[in-house]
């Protein structure tokens, strides 16, 4: 047995309550997102952050915080501890101060994702399933091909008809049955439901199932860890999937109850393209949830295109809750962004860590995050995943002769 401290599974919106027995996926009282529950008295009696920094790296030495109860059950290909890097070439250029970078790319499956698969692949076993599956727009497919061959499950993935090449590769090659379908049945998400339905798979579908965040939270904990327990002025995260800014604020919540994190929070900055921007639109009109984002227009970037998300009232919540503020970049500055952090720091970030700089570059020229404000930006994913967005226009011609 491990020693997980999981104790029940509560509704994040009505608060309905659920035990811990059995496989769980969203809220059937009101169809929202189920969050994990843990006996913190029990953690606190038994655990200190001193302790959890000496069990070394990854995901796994915050087991009493996770939802696996037992420990040959645990999947791992060495996700999570991922490098918290000073970009002092950046801030020069936007002005000073102090800006750093976690950069989730460097993590198995080169993505945030890696660290919620885990943990998924590892309910998975717990439950005795015998399939996964998801609709991927960019890295979740990836990861959950990895972790499902190495939890030996078998993995569905579904992306869309434009998906790079590289996450076609990745999927195929550890053996995922990878579907290409068309926008509007990957919006829809109804094919990939009725086909979960019907054949049992473990639908992990972004907040549809209360585990992968627990995996994603670990980047909580982590930044925590990183800053001594003494969190940073401001975080700017890219949307791009909610899961792990919630999962990230869900983490900090826990760590407090602990009492190992005091009240401090980042203002948090979240950042949407303004190709589709419903938590923008929302945050603006001072809504509780996001309309299904609907103006024609759309981005060029897959991982980007969530019109509508389950999760959309934790993330509004806790941005209003920190004082910061949701805003939009454009698909050109996102563009400029990738090769600029490439080219002053040797971080090839996907689209979503180069919105997330678009969007400190415009906060700085307003003026709303200053010079004066210590800064941390996640990068979700390496841009490897996405090599179809730098264009090769400008490379220069060699000539024979
Ligand atoms: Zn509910």
């Amino acid at each position: 047995m491990g020693d997980s401290q999981l104790i029940s599974v509560v509704c994040t919106s009505c608060g309905a309550e659920y035990a811990t027995d059995k496989l769980l996926g969203f809220c059937t009282v009101c169809g929202k997102v189920l969050y994990c529950v843990y006996d913190i008295e029990q953690v606190r009696a038994s655990l200190t952050p001193e302790q959890v920094a000496q069990r070394g790296r990854g995901i796994w030495r915050w087991h009493e915080l996770l939802p696996v109860r037992h420990a040959e059950n645990f999947v791992s290909l060495g996700e999570g501890s991922t490098p918290l890097l000073a970009c002092a070439r950046l801030a020069n250029q936007l002005g000073g101060g102090s800006i750093m970078l976690k950069d989730e790319g460097a993590n198995p499956t080169a993505s945030l994702r890696a660290r919620g698969l885990a943990v998924a692949a590892a309910i998975g076993c717990e439950y005795a399933v015998e399939a996964i599956s998801v609709p991927s727009l960019g890295d979740v497919g990836d990861a959950l091909a990895a972790y499902a061959a190495r939890a030996g499950l078998k993995a569905y993935s579904f992306v869309p008809h434009d998906a790079a090449t590289t996450h076609l590769a990745a999927e195929v090659a550890s053996g995922a049955y990878t579907y290409r379908i068309s926008r509007m049945e990957m919006e829809s998400n109804q094919l990939v439901r009725a086909l979960g339905q019907r054949f049992g798979w473990f639908d992990v579908s972004s907040l549809r199932e209360p585990y992968r965040i627990e995996g994603e939270k670990t980047l909580g904990y982590e930044l925590a860890e990183e800053y001594e327990y003494n969190l940073p002025d401001a975080l700017i995260y890219p949307l791009g999937s909610v899961i792990g800014l919630a999962a990230i604020w869900k983490g900090w919540a826990e760590l407090e109850a602990l009492g190992w994190l005091g009240s401090h929070r980042p203002r948090i900055y979240a950042i949407q393209t303004d190709a589709c921007a419903p938590l923008v639109e929302a945050f603006k009109n001072g809504a509780a949830e996001s309309k299904t984002w609907d103006l024609g227009v759309d981005s060029r970037y897959p991982p980007l295109r969530l019109r509508r998300q389950i999760g959309d009232y934790l993330a509004l919540r806790l941005v209003r809750e920190s004082g910061g503020r949701i805003i939009s970049v454009s698909e050109e500055d996102i563009a400029t962004a990738q090769l600029e952090l490439a080219r002053t720091e040797g971080i090839y970030a996907g689209p979503e860590g180069a919105m997330a700089v678009a969007g400190l570059k415009q906060l700085r020229h307003e003026r709303i995050i200053t010079a004066a404000a210590t800064v941390v930006i996640i990068n979700p994913a390496a841009g490897l995943k996405e090599p179809q967005i730098v264009s090769l226009d400008d490379m220069p011609p060699i000539q024979a002769g």
